[in-house]
């Protein structure tokens, strides 16, 4: 058992009371006169719930249909042309499809983009714990305020409970205007909900906003989106904190490219960064800059982004694959990014993302390979290990082999 990054436990266990976790610890500490019913989960690892800090379910059935062949601006234009002819039904069901993967994956908690709202009522039904961020798309400055009463109209009538909390995602750079950027970010003030970007994903986006030029210039001036529009002429992370919005509540997402000026300026902020490795990989990017978040104390989450831009919408997958690939990292940070830095991310650090008495019960449990050879994180990240049982707020989310059964 993995009560945090940090620390390991042999036999472990862990006692739920009141949706709340009362004891994890050695079973040998437990006190059996107390009546309870026992879930023994074979040679598996229990660990804090997975945070999938950033994804789209609603382009999970984009699954392998779109490929990347070095431009960025074209493999927006194959989505947008992909999922031209979709009706509300197909979106659903990707949505669907997306959070029956993001589950049996072991992920406990979310942080997805809506488009159009197919996944706010999806996620509503489900068990999982949920951040939906509502995009918000508009580069007409002169559209800025009706594209905010928009999104307040699409958040209205949301029943935020204790699963489920609503944010705002203003696209990127080179698809929200800066007038609904600062709008956005007064609401985001306003309501007290977390506020989401792509930043600094491309060399074509810092191109952007640098010169105003290059392929997705191209692209929006064809889409006949630039007139009168002058290149602010700063790196990404730099344009936003220009307009005030580096805050403890932006959670940055991919930050590819950021420069040594824009990381003093995240650390500043004490905002978040949400790192997606496989997409990252799919898009051919350079090495990740991990070293300069950690000597900036900037917090790091992980996230998959969607199936337009990865295999696997699985947060485990992504730490096997930087445990396979990233010799910068120890696997107690890989790991620390899966749970606690996503919690971190979310506002949630003192709730989820550690196995402690008085933490929400979200807990993922994960079955090692039957070669046990003494290395935790090895085995954690080996091929073979998979989720087998999950539970979010004290509820059974998951359970493969239906192995709860209580008394
Ligand atoms: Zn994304």
């Amino acid at each position: 058992m993995l009560i945090n990054p940090r620390t390991v436990i042999k036999n472990g266990a862990v006692i739920i009371k009141n949706n709340k976790i009362n004891f994890a610890g050695n079973f040998n500490e437990i006190d059996k006169s107390q009546q309870q019913s026992i879930t023994d989960l074979g040679n598996a690892a229990i660990v804090p719930g997975l945070i999938n800090a950033h994804t789209h379910l609603e382009l999970t059935h984009l699954d392998g249909r779109i490929d990347f062949t070095g431009s960025f601006a074209d493999w927006i234009s194959k989505i947008i042309q992909a999922k031209k002819a979709w009706t509300v039904q197909d979106s659903t069901l990707s949505v669907r499809a997306g959070i029956k993967k993001c589950i049996e994956a072991g992920t406990t908690t979310i942080a997805d983009v809506t488009r159009n709202g197919f996944s706010l009522s999806e996620l509503q039904k489900c068990t999982l714990r949920k951040f939906v961020f509502c995009e918000v798309i508009n580069f007409d400055p002169s559209q800025a305020e009706e594209t905010v009463i928009d999104f307040k109209s699409r958040i209205k009538g949301t029943n935020e409970d204790h699963l489920l909390e609503v944010g705002i995602f203003p696209h990127s750079p080179y698809t929200v205007s800066k007038e609904l950027y600062t709008q956005c970010g007064k609401i985001s003030d306003d309501l007290k909900i977390l506020f989401s970007t792509h930043i600094c994903e491309t060399d074509e986006e810092i191109e952007f906003l640098m010169k105003g030029t290059g392929n997705l210039a191209d692209l929006l001036r064809n889409l006949n989106m630039l007139k009168g529009w002058i290149a602010p002429g700063l790196k990404p992370i730099a344009y936003l904190n220009n307009l005030g919005l580096l805050k403890d509540n932006l959670l940055l997402v991919h930050c590819n490219y950021v420069s040594q000026e824009e990381f003093m300026m995240v650390e500043k902020s004490k905002g978040h960064v949400v790192f997606c490795p496989k997409s990252h990989r799919y898009f051919h990017h350079k090495n990740y800059p991990f070293q300069e978040f950690v000597t900036h104390n900037i917090n790091m989450a992980l996230g998959t982004d969607s199936l337009a831009s990865n295999d696997s919408l699985s947060i485990l997958d992504e730490m096997k694959y930087l445990y396979d690939e990233e010799n910068a990292l120890e696997p107690e940070d890989i790991f620390s990014m899966g749970t606690v830095g996503g919690a971190t991310a979310l506002g949630l650090e003192e709730r989820i993302g550690k196995l402690e008495p008085g933490f929400d019960a979200d807990i993922t449990v994960i079955q090692l390979p039957e070669d046990v050879n003494g290395n935790f994180f090895e085995n954690f990240f080996s091929p073979e290990a998979q989720c087998i049982f999950s539970v979010v707020s004290g509820s059974v989310c998951f359970d493969k082999y239906g192995l709860y059964n209580p008394l």
